[in-house]
């Protein structure tokens, strides 16, 4: 039996290593490395992907998070409302400021922030919401605008997992103040290391980023603001640049794998059986499917079985935010945000990346089936 890894990096770049390879080396035989061409063209041709007017390149996903907190102006003491269900990198960044990440519990369906719940958390202290558009799937973001709006609060798009994600026609880094993209390697558009994008449509914010970007300095060593060091550099542009036209191609694999998942599990029994829980497609716009996320009984019993044979699964996240040790001091005890609690115990990803064959697909979901002691009968419907 072949094993089935959760991402396979490696099956993508031998479609593309002539061009990545080029790419490269444009860049080492022009020895420019920091900012420069590359970076400015990339800048431009993600922006215009995002449907936004500006593009800021910055060094990672979590430093698009930091500099985009810096460029509002958050100070230590203030409150950002976020979700307890994602990465660290968005409460992180809150935290490194000094500022404190108010929580607000999922929608259980979806896994993103739930809207309802954004009102009662706002405080005189509040700056800034940061909605997570998880897994791919976008964030609820007509009610999170709305609440912002009534309380003239920023809203920071963690669009990480999401690029090219639409919500009503609307793109992922397009919608709120601020969008953050991350370009690490098993993101849908990943580099050849770090690097990552801060996006918006608002010209002052768009030349604050920049400007922070660069340590405040403009022109070079007048520094009006204290930033840090959030540059991109040239080899990863240059490589972003090559994939980018094939990004929405990957994109329609990845939904194409999700359908067929579906399709199987719902063969199997296991959707109807409520052995499984399939992911939630809101309905409302595009998914990108950065993962595709099941959630079942005996969660790690399952990981364990799957990883024997071979196939790789991941728990995002086994940690909601506010049982994390560093936010100890926040004493948000178990139970305080029961449906984040409940995903990080059931939820398992499983393999989604776009060159995944179907025979591949079926060898997942047969295994999952054969875990929970599935009849063997309907195999040969795909087999
Ligand atoms: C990946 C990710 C980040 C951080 O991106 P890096 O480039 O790894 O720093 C932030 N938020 C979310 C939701 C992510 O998935």
């Amino acid at each position: 039996m072949n094993s089935v890894p959760l991402l396979d990096l490696k099956a993508q770049y031998a479609t593309i290593r002539a061009e990545v390879r080029a790419a490269v080396d444009r860049v080492l035989e022009s020895q420019y490395f920091i900012l420069g061409p590359e970076v400015e063209a990339l800048e431009a041709e993600v922006a215009a992907y995002c449907h936004c007017q500006y593009g800021i390149g910055v060094s990672s996903g979590s430093d698009a998070l930091l500099v985009a907190l810096m460029a509002i102006d958050l100070q230590p003491g203030e409150e950002v409302i976020t979700t307890p269900y994602t990465f660290f990198a968005t409460a992180g960044a809150i935290a490194r400021l000094g500022a404190k990440p108010v929580f607000v519990d999922i929608d259980p369906l979806t896994y993103n922030l739930d809207p309802a719940r954004l009102e009662a958390a706002v405080t005189p202290r509040t700056r800034a919401i940061i909605p997570v558009h998880l897994y791919g799937q976008m964030a609820d973001m007509d009610p999170v605008m709305a609440v912002a709006e009534r309380h003239s609060l920023y809203v920071i798009e963690d669009a990480a997992q999401a690029i090219g994600a639409e919500y009503k026609g609307q793109r992922a880094g397009s919608i709120g103040h601020l969008g953050c993209f991350s370009f690490f390697p098993s993101k849908n558009l990943g580099g050849v290391g770090d690097g990552g994008m801060v996006t918006s449509n608002d010209a002052a914010l768009a030349d604050k980023v920049r400007l922070l970007r660069g340590h405040g300095a403009r022109p070079k060593y007048h520094h009006s603001v204290v930033g840090g060091n959030f540059r991109l550099d040239a080899l990863q542009a240059a490589v972003l640049r090559v994939k980018l036209p094939y990004l929405d191609g990957w994109t329609t694999a990845r939904q194409h794998n999700a359908d067929t998942y579906r399709r199987l599990f719902i063969e199997s029994g296991l959707v109807a059986d409520e052995q499984i829980v399939l992911p939630v497609d809101a309905g409302n716009g595009r998914h990108i499917y950065n993962q595709f996320v099941i959630r079942v009984e005996q969660r790690d019993a399952l990981a364990a079985y799957l990883n024997e044979r071979g196939i790789g699964t991941e728990v995002y996240y086994p940690v909601p935010m506010h049982r994390l040790e560093c936010f100890a001091e926040m004493e948000l005890a178990v139970g305080a945000f029961p449906e984040s609690e409940a995903a990080a115990l059931e939820t398992l990803a499983l393999p989604i990346y776009p060159e995944l064959s179907e025979a591949m697909l079926a060898q997942v979901v047969q295994a999952i089936t054969a875990f929970y002691g599935g009849s063997a009968s309907w195999r040969a419907s795909f087999c």
